[in-house]
Protein backbone atom coordinates (compact mmCIF):
# COMPACT_ATOMS: atom_id res chain seq x y z
CA UNK A 1 0.00 0.00 0.00
CA UNK A 2 1.18 3.44 -0.77
CA UNK A 3 1.11 6.20 2.18
CA UNK A 4 1.85 10.01 1.61
CA UNK A 5 1.98 11.68 4.70
CA UNK A 6 2.28 15.59 4.22
CA UNK A 7 0.32 16.75 1.51
CA UNK A 8 -0.88 20.75 1.51
CA UNK A 9 -4.25 22.39 -0.28
CA UNK A 10 -5.76 25.34 -0.50
CA UNK A 11 -6.51 25.36 2.97
CA UNK A 12 -2.98 26.71 3.30
CA UNK A 13 -0.31 27.06 0.38
CA UNK A 14 -0.79 24.04 -1.99
CA UNK A 15 -2.80 24.60 -5.34
CA UNK A 16 -5.58 21.80 -4.85
CA UNK A 17 -8.78 22.17 -2.90
CA UNK A 18 -8.79 19.66 -0.17
CA UNK A 19 -11.27 17.67 -2.30
CA UNK A 20 -9.45 17.60 -5.30
CA UNK A 21 -6.90 16.36 -3.80
CA UNK A 22 -8.70 13.08 -2.21
CA UNK A 23 -9.30 12.43 -5.99
CA UNK A 24 -5.36 13.13 -6.85
CA UNK A 25 -4.53 10.57 -4.37
CA UNK A 26 -6.14 7.53 -5.90
CA UNK A 27 -5.24 8.82 -9.41
CA UNK A 28 -1.65 8.87 -7.57
CA UNK A 29 -2.45 4.68 -6.60
CA UNK A 30 -2.09 6.30 -2.55
CA UNK A 31 -4.68 3.77 0.30
CA UNK A 32 -3.49 6.72 2.64
CA UNK A 33 -3.00 10.60 2.41
CA UNK A 34 -2.49 13.03 5.81
CA UNK A 35 -3.60 16.43 4.92
CA UNK A 36 -1.05 18.41 6.44
CA UNK A 37 -1.89 22.28 5.59
CA UNK A 38 0.29 24.81 7.37
CA UNK A 39 -1.27 26.13 10.94
CA UNK A 40 -4.53 25.18 10.02
CA UNK A 41 -7.80 22.05 10.37
CA UNK A 42 -9.55 24.39 8.04
CA UNK A 43 -9.07 21.67 5.23
CA UNK A 44 -10.35 18.68 7.26
CA UNK A 45 -13.97 18.81 6.93
CA UNK A 46 -14.07 19.46 2.57
CA UNK A 47 -11.34 16.34 2.67
CA UNK A 48 -13.72 14.04 4.95
CA UNK A 49 -16.80 14.73 2.93
CA UNK A 50 -14.93 13.96 0.12
CA UNK A 51 -12.64 10.45 0.89
CA UNK A 52 -13.25 8.19 -1.95
CA UNK A 53 -13.51 4.81 -2.59
CA UNK A 54 -10.05 3.32 -1.48
CA UNK A 55 -8.37 6.05 0.09
CA UNK A 56 -7.52 6.50 4.02
CA UNK A 57 -7.23 10.08 5.03
CA UNK A 58 -5.20 11.06 7.88
CA UNK A 59 -6.45 14.60 9.23
CA UNK A 60 -3.08 16.44 10.25
CA UNK A 61 -1.09 20.03 10.37
CA UNK A 62 2.49 21.15 9.88
CA UNK A 63 3.36 23.55 12.65
CA UNK A 64 5.29 26.27 12.34
CA UNK A 65 7.76 25.73 15.26
CA UNK A 66 11.35 27.25 16.18
CA UNK A 67 14.03 26.09 18.03
CA UNK A 68 15.54 29.31 20.27
CA UNK A 69 19.00 27.98 21.31
CA UNK A 70 20.61 30.27 18.52
CA UNK A 71 20.36 33.64 17.81
CA UNK A 72 18.10 33.84 15.23
CA UNK A 73 15.77 31.34 16.47
CA UNK A 74 15.68 28.38 13.88
CA UNK A 75 12.38 27.41 12.35
CA UNK A 76 11.07 24.36 11.98
CA UNK A 77 7.97 22.00 11.12
CA UNK A 78 6.31 19.79 12.81
CA UNK A 79 3.47 17.43 11.26
CA UNK A 80 1.18 16.68 13.83
CA UNK A 81 -0.92 13.62 12.90
CA UNK A 82 -4.64 13.07 14.62
CA UNK A 83 -4.64 15.67 16.96
CA UNK A 84 -8.01 16.68 18.35
CA UNK A 85 -8.95 19.72 16.43
CA UNK A 86 -10.77 21.07 19.52
CA UNK A 87 -8.17 20.92 22.06
CA UNK A 88 -8.09 24.45 23.04
CA UNK A 89 -4.74 24.88 23.65
CA UNK A 90 -3.56 23.86 20.53
CA UNK A 91 -6.36 25.15 18.71
CA UNK A 92 -5.46 28.77 20.17
CA UNK A 93 -1.77 28.22 19.34
CA UNK A 94 -2.45 27.50 15.78
CA UNK A 95 -4.88 30.74 15.96
CA UNK A 96 -2.06 32.95 17.40
CA UNK A 97 0.74 31.98 14.52
CA UNK A 98 -2.07 32.39 11.69
CA UNK A 99 -2.45 35.72 12.86
CA UNK A 100 1.41 36.35 13.25
CA UNK A 101 1.55 35.23 9.39
CA UNK A 102 -0.90 38.03 8.24
CA UNK A 103 0.95 40.66 10.05
CA UNK A 104 4.36 39.28 8.70
CA UNK A 105 3.12 38.79 5.26
CA UNK A 106 1.91 42.65 5.15
CA UNK A 107 5.02 43.75 6.46
CA UNK A 108 6.47 41.76 3.55
CA UNK A 109 4.35 43.83 1.36
CA UNK A 110 5.41 47.08 2.74
CA UNK A 111 9.10 45.96 2.47
CA UNK A 112 8.33 45.33 -1.12
CA UNK A 113 6.46 48.42 -2.32
CA UNK A 114 9.55 50.41 -0.23
CA UNK A 115 11.54 48.22 -2.45
CA UNK A 116 9.67 49.90 -5.35
CA UNK A 117 7.71 47.05 -6.32
CA UNK A 118 4.41 47.66 -6.54
CA UNK A 119 2.68 44.20 -5.30
CA UNK A 120 -0.67 45.13 -3.23
CA UNK A 121 -1.90 43.64 0.45
CA UNK A 122 -5.38 43.51 -1.31
CA UNK A 123 -4.63 40.98 -3.75
CA UNK A 124 -1.91 38.65 -1.44
CA UNK A 125 -5.24 38.42 1.19
CA UNK A 126 -7.51 37.54 -1.85
CA UNK A 127 -5.05 35.04 -3.34
CA UNK A 128 -4.70 33.22 -0.04
CA UNK A 129 -8.61 33.24 0.30
CA UNK A 130 -8.59 33.21 4.24
CA UNK A 131 -5.81 30.38 4.45
CA UNK A 132 -2.91 31.15 6.66
CA UNK A 133 -0.70 33.68 4.30
CA UNK A 134 2.59 32.39 3.78
CA UNK A 135 5.20 33.15 1.30
CA UNK A 136 3.81 31.32 -1.91
CA UNK A 137 1.08 33.96 -1.71
CA UNK A 138 3.52 37.02 -1.71
CA UNK A 139 5.26 35.05 -4.56
CA UNK A 140 1.48 34.61 -6.65
CA UNK A 141 1.77 38.63 -6.93
CA UNK A 142 5.17 38.97 -8.12
CA UNK A 143 4.25 36.20 -11.02
CA UNK A 144 1.49 38.29 -11.77
CA UNK A 145 3.84 41.55 -11.90
CA UNK A 146 5.88 39.46 -14.46
CA UNK A 147 8.85 39.44 -11.86
CA UNK A 148 9.38 36.09 -11.66
CA UNK A 149 8.28 32.98 -13.32
CA UNK A 150 7.42 30.83 -10.96
CA UNK A 151 7.20 30.30 -6.85
CA UNK A 152 10.20 28.66 -6.82
CA UNK A 153 12.13 31.45 -8.51
CA UNK A 154 10.32 33.86 -5.99
CA UNK A 155 12.17 31.99 -3.45
CA UNK A 156 15.88 33.38 -4.26
CA UNK A 157 17.76 35.52 -2.30
CA UNK A 158 17.21 38.51 -3.89
CA UNK A 159 13.40 38.09 -3.47
CA UNK A 160 11.28 36.20 -0.46
CA UNK A 161 14.41 34.01 0.12
CA UNK A 162 16.33 36.57 1.69
CA UNK A 163 15.80 40.27 1.00
CA UNK A 164 12.01 40.46 1.18
CA UNK A 165 11.90 37.50 3.62
CA UNK A 166 10.62 38.41 7.58
CA UNK A 167 10.71 35.44 10.36
CA UNK A 168 7.26 34.25 11.84
CA UNK A 169 6.76 34.30 15.27
CA UNK A 170 6.74 30.36 15.25
CA UNK A 171 5.54 28.31 18.44
CA UNK A 172 8.89 27.77 20.51
CA UNK A 173 9.17 23.51 19.68
CA UNK A 174 9.05 22.31 23.13
CA UNK A 175 5.85 24.08 23.45
CA UNK A 176 4.82 22.60 20.01
CA UNK A 177 5.71 19.36 21.13
CA UNK A 178 3.66 19.38 24.51
CA UNK A 179 0.88 20.96 22.22
CA UNK A 180 0.61 18.50 20.02
CA UNK A 181 0.86 15.10 22.40
CA UNK A 182 -1.05 16.85 25.13
CA UNK A 183 -4.28 17.43 21.99
CA UNK A 184 -3.25 13.51 21.32
CA UNK A 185 -1.23 14.15 18.07
CA UNK A 186 2.30 12.39 17.04
CA UNK A 187 4.55 14.67 16.30
CA UNK A 188 7.17 14.21 13.21
CA UNK A 189 9.78 16.57 12.08
CA UNK A 190 8.94 17.86 9.01
CA UNK A 191 12.48 17.48 6.44
CA UNK A 192 14.47 17.85 9.29
CA UNK A 193 18.14 18.10 7.14
CA UNK A 194 16.91 20.03 4.53
CA UNK A 195 19.52 22.86 5.02
CA UNK A 196 18.81 24.03 1.32
CA UNK A 197 15.86 25.72 2.96
CA UNK A 198 18.14 27.37 5.71
CA UNK A 199 19.69 26.36 9.19
CA UNK A 200 18.96 23.02 10.65
CA UNK A 201 18.65 22.05 14.29
CA UNK A 202 22.14 20.20 15.96
CA UNK A 203 21.16 16.33 16.46
CA UNK A 204 21.41 17.08 19.65
CA UNK A 205 17.90 19.09 19.74
CA UNK A 206 16.82 16.28 17.79
CA UNK A 207 17.49 13.99 20.79
CA UNK A 208 16.19 16.60 23.49
CA UNK A 209 13.15 16.75 21.02
CA UNK A 210 12.93 13.07 21.18
CA UNK A 211 12.98 13.06 25.38
CA UNK A 212 9.97 15.93 24.81
CA UNK A 213 7.63 13.51 22.79
CA UNK A 214 8.46 13.64 19.27
CA UNK A 215 7.86 10.18 17.47
CA UNK A 216 9.53 10.35 14.31
CA UNK A 217 11.68 12.06 11.67
CA UNK A 218 10.69 12.69 7.84
CA UNK A 219 13.57 11.07 6.21
CA UNK A 220 12.45 10.91 2.47
CA UNK A 221 11.86 14.63 1.20
CA UNK A 222 12.56 15.42 -1.83
CA UNK A 223 14.39 18.19 0.15
CA UNK A 224 16.82 15.92 1.60
CA UNK A 225 19.92 13.98 -0.75
CA UNK A 226 20.74 10.57 -0.23
CA UNK A 227 23.39 11.70 3.09
CA UNK A 228 20.39 13.22 4.78
CA UNK A 229 17.72 10.21 4.58
CA UNK A 230 20.43 8.05 5.97
CA UNK A 231 21.33 10.32 8.83
CA UNK A 232 17.81 10.90 9.94
CA UNK A 233 17.15 7.25 9.46
CA UNK A 234 20.50 6.66 12.22
CA UNK A 235 19.01 9.48 14.39
CA UNK A 236 15.71 8.42 14.33
CA UNK A 237 17.78 5.06 15.10
CA UNK A 238 19.33 6.08 17.93
CA UNK A 239 16.70 8.35 19.64
CA UNK A 240 13.39 5.42 19.20
CA UNK A 241 11.76 6.90 16.30
CA UNK A 242 10.35 5.76 13.12
CA UNK A 243 10.85 7.59 9.73
CA UNK A 244 8.23 8.25 7.44
CA UNK A 245 8.81 9.53 3.73
CA UNK A 246 6.43 11.90 1.62
CA UNK A 247 5.88 14.26 -1.03
CA UNK A 248 5.12 17.23 0.34
CA UNK A 249 2.55 18.29 -2.39
CA UNK A 250 2.10 21.80 -2.70
CA UNK A 251 0.17 21.26 -6.24
CA UNK A 252 1.85 23.70 -8.72
CA UNK A 253 3.79 25.78 -6.24
CA UNK A 254 6.22 23.69 -5.94
CA UNK A 255 7.75 20.91 -8.82
CA UNK A 256 7.13 17.90 -6.57
CA UNK A 257 4.49 15.51 -7.10
CA UNK A 258 2.31 13.77 -5.53
CA UNK A 259 3.38 9.88 -3.89
CA UNK A 260 6.56 11.10 -4.96
CA UNK A 261 8.27 9.78 -1.86
CA UNK A 262 5.89 7.52 0.97
CA UNK A 263 6.25 5.66 4.09
CA UNK A 264 6.13 2.39 5.23
CA UNK A 265 2.60 0.90 6.54
CA UNK A 266 5.22 -0.43 9.90
CA UNK A 267 5.81 3.19 10.62
CA UNK A 268 2.28 3.99 9.57
CA UNK A 269 1.00 1.54 12.44
CA UNK A 270 3.30 3.28 14.44
CA UNK A 271 1.30 6.61 14.23
CA UNK A 272 -2.22 4.98 14.39
CA UNK A 273 -1.27 3.28 17.86
CA UNK A 274 0.00 6.29 19.61
CA UNK A 275 -2.88 8.62 17.98
CA UNK A 276 -5.18 9.86 20.02
CA UNK A 277 -6.96 12.93 19.17
CA UNK A 278 -8.34 12.07 15.86
CA UNK A 279 -8.84 9.07 13.88
CA UNK A 280 -8.13 8.55 10.11
CA UNK A 281 -11.28 9.24 7.75
CA UNK A 282 -12.46 6.51 5.35
CA UNK A 283 -15.73 6.39 2.80
CA UNK A 284 -17.35 4.73 5.47
CA UNK A 285 -17.03 7.75 8.30
CA UNK A 286 -14.16 8.72 10.90
CA UNK A 287 -13.37 5.72 13.38
CA UNK A 288 -13.85 3.02 10.78
CA UNK A 289 -10.41 0.63 11.30
CA UNK A 290 -7.03 0.90 8.68
CA UNK A 291 -7.39 -1.12 5.47
CA UNK A 292 -7.12 -5.27 5.87
CA UNK A 293 -3.47 -5.91 5.59
CA UNK A 294 -2.73 -7.49 2.37
P1 LIG B 1 6.36 30.68 4.81
O1 LIG B 1 5.51 29.63 5.46
O2 LIG B 1 5.62 31.92 4.52
O3 LIG B 1 7.66 30.93 5.49
O4 LIG B 1 6.74 30.08 3.38
C1 LIG B 1 7.36 28.83 3.31
C2 LIG B 1 6.57 27.93 2.36
O5 LIG B 1 6.96 28.24 1.04
C3 LIG B 1 6.91 26.48 2.55
O6 LIG B 1 5.97 25.84 3.35
C4 LIG B 1 6.81 25.94 1.17
O7 LIG B 1 5.47 25.64 0.91
C5 LIG B 1 7.15 27.07 0.29
N1 LIG B 1 8.52 27.06 -0.22
C6 LIG B 1 9.65 27.12 0.50
N2 LIG B 1 10.74 27.10 -0.31
C7 LIG B 1 10.25 27.02 -1.56
C8 LIG B 1 10.85 26.96 -2.85
N3 LIG B 1 12.17 27.00 -3.02
N4 LIG B 1 10.04 26.88 -3.93
C9 LIG B 1 8.70 26.86 -3.78
N5 LIG B 1 8.08 26.91 -2.59
C10 LIG B 1 8.85 27.00 -1.50
FE1 LIG C 1 4.09 25.14 2.28
FE1 LIG D 1 7.43 22.20 5.66
ZN1 LIG E 1 4.82 21.04 3.98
Amino acid sequence: MRIDLHVHSTASDGTDSPAELMKLGVGAGLSVMALTDHDTVAGWAEAAAAVPEGLTLVPGIEVSARWLGAAPGIGLHLLAYLPDPDDPALAAALERVRDNRAGRAQRMVDLLRAGGIDVTWDEVLADAAGAPVGRPHVAQALIRRGLVGTVSEAFAPQWLGQRFRLPKDDIEVFEALRLIRGAGGVPVFAHPLAHKRGRVVPDRVIAEMAEAGLAGLEADHPDHGPAERARARDLAAANGMFVTGSSDFHGTNKPTGLAVETTTRASYERILEMATGARPVTLGGPGAAPPERT
